[in-house]
């Protein structure tokens, strides 16, 4: 690196010991960068630390949820084909320890506040540990916060007067929590509330289950690994992971055990029950592969109801009661939400001591002392009350950081009509400070540890053209940062997305400024845009300029 950062404590701080923090120190210091990872939770893990509650697990392949790394992919047995939030976490420290990664993490300490100091273009950062506060520069700083991991906490009045126990799905208590014979309520039916629905259902005496908007679930099944098609897979890893990258959708390709890579083929024109073949296929296959069945279904309103024709005839015929089964039947169209995979989710509702409650036909009035009170005066007596409500997506966890850029411009400043990104890695204004896996990024309609992979090593590109151009100082313009901020924009414009209110849309939080957080282009259109910006001699992007608003490009 340029002599300058040796004045810096550090070349580059990570914040967030995830997939993206734990790829961006092993891949930096084989740079030859100064790098430490700070990490608020007392473990590595990031999502996979905080999110466990009972049935957390993966939803795509474990063997394509997975880091990349051609030294290690083969190395790693997965007993599941879905692999389970333990199975998840023991893989992060087995990599961590694998790459004799665990001196460069420091663990439970939060970064609260970082400044850029523009006369030495760094950043000075304090960070939090044990009550008491540290300072440290930096000459850039990375942001490995997670897309999905601020919770929401929905303000329900009286929240604090339940004398029971009351639990939030991303802060489960890591001793666990004995529901067998409890009265448990689960606010939230989305991908966290199914799981923990379906998995406690069997344990506990009786479920409320408080359902303000249904979703469409199709099943996961799960499995024991068959040792064949892992050795397959790893035999094949190399093939495996060019179309993973190549592929337009979520970057799984991997079928029900068989390679399938998505086809380029549109849904209009055929008939319901070519439709319904392919789909029928997909339902049985497993896994979230219903979208990827034709690339029009989430644009073309006649192949898309067609999909909800097909799912809630599903659902009626897993569901006993059909008054059930009509008020588990979604309003919304298919895949405008992120739909959830499920095990056994709907027939969960065939069991006697389960109970749904449509919260939107008779809302929380507020929580009291021994459970939940509806609006229609409906009394709900419960002794364990869990909030599977999600989160604050994409901006959420930058924001909850006081970061200021240059002339002191606060982030919350900056994205108070919401988060703007160049590529979702950097936003004007804030100098050598970069996003993994954040808003206005493909992460969550692709594979976050892909994505994370393909991210570190083009800052390490980037961080390396600047080291030639001997001043290691970069931003983008904010004409870039409009452009991509239009560019995602458009996209989920051209499909039924924005129709519905969802966390992709930045609709579930009260306030939030309701626009895309991610880009939905598939990943092969983000790796033409972010090569074309590097090429373009970083168009763009500001290389050591004082003023964001000038693009080179
Ligand atoms: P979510 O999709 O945001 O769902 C939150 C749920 O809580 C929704 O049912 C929502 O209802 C409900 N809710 C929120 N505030 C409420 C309120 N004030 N009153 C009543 N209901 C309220 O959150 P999530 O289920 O945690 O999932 C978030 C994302 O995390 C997923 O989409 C997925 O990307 C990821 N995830 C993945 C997996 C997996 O891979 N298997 C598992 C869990 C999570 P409304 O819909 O009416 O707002």
């Amino acid at each position: 690196m340029v002599d300058q950062s040796d004045s810096f404590d550090f070349d580059v701080v990570v914040i967030g010991a995830g997939f993206g923090g734990i790829t961006a120190l092993h891949k930096m210091r084989q740079a030859g960068l100064r790098v430490r990872v700070f990490e608020s939770a007392p473990s590595v893990g990031g999502t996979w630390y905080w999110n466990r509650y009972p049935g957390a697990r993966v939803d795509i392949e474990s063997l394509e949820y997975s880091l990349p790394f051609p030294d290690l992919q083969r190395d790693w047995q997965w007993s599941e084909k879905y692999a389970s939030q333990p199975e998840l976490l023991s893989y992060m420290n087995w990599v961590v320890d694998r790459l004799e990664l665990r001196d460069g993490i420091e663990l439970e300490t939060r970064l609260t506040s970082a400044a850029f100091d523009s006369e030495r273009e760094g950043w000075n950062l304090v960070l939090e540990r044990a009550g008491s506060a540290r300072e440290f520069t930096t000459r850039y700083l990375l942001l490995a916060t997670g897309f999905l991991s601020v919770p929401n906490v929905p303000k329900i009045p009286g929240l604090t007067d339940f004398t029971g126990e009351y639990l939030h799905s991303t802060a489960w208590p890591e001793t666990g929590v004995n529901l067998a014979g409890k009265r448990v309520g689960v606010l939230g039916t989305a991908a966290s509330g199914v799981q923990i629905i379906q998995t406690v259902a069997p344990t506990v005496e009786h479920l409320t289950v408080f359902q303000r908007t249904a979703n469409w679930c199709s099943p996961l099944r799960n499995q024991a690994m068959p040792p064949e098609y892992q050795k397959w897979v790893h035999d094949n890893y190399e093939m495996i992971r060019e179309l993973e990258y190549a592929s337009p959708g979520s970057g799984a390709v991997l079928v029900g055990n068989v390679l399938n890579p998505p086809k380029d083929r549109v849904g209009a024109g055929l008939s319901r029950e070519e439709l319904y073949e392919e789909w029928e296929l997909r339902w049985r296959a497993g896994g979230p592969h219903l979208g990827r069945s034709y690339s029009d279904v989430i644009r073309d309103r006649e192949v898309n109801a067609h999909l909800r024709d097909f799912l809630s005839e599903k659902i009626r015929e897993l569901v006993d009661d059909p008054e059930t089964a009509r008020k588990l039947i979604p309003v919304h169209p298919p895949l405008t939400r992120r739909p959830p995979g499920d095990t056994n989710y709907y027939q969960t509702y065939n069991r006697p001591n389960v109970e749904l409650v449509d919260v939107k036909a008779d809302p929380i009035d507020r929580v009291v002392e021994d459970g939940v009170l509806l609006k229609s005066g409906a009394h709900h007596q419960l002794d364990v009350f869990v909030l599977a409500t999600g989160f604050d997506a994409g901006s959420g966890a930058a924001l909850s950081i006081d970061i200021r850029g240059r002339g002191g411009l606060s982030l919350s400043e900056h994205w108070a009509h919401g988060a703007r990104t160049q590529l979702g890695l950097m936003t004007s204004g804030f100098p050598n400070l970069f996003f993994l896996n954040g808003a206005q990024s493909p992460g969550v309609h692709f594979s976050p540890p892909l994505l994370g992979a393909f991210q570190v090593e083009y800052i390490l590109r980037v961080l390396e053209e600047l080291e030639a151009s001997g001043r290691p100082v970069i931003d983008v313009s904010l004409e870039s940062e409009e452009r991509w901020t239009n560019i995602v924009g458009d996209i989920y414009g051209a499909t039924l997305i924005p129709e519905t209110d969802s966390w992709w849309m930045g609709a579930n939080i009260p306030g939030k400024p309701r626009r895309p957080v991610a880009f939905a282009g598939g990943f092969p259109a983000y790796r033409r845009y972010a090569e074309e910006a590097f090429d373009g001699k970083l168009s763009g992007y500001v290389v050591g300029a004082d003023t964001p608003s000038v693009s080179t490009a």
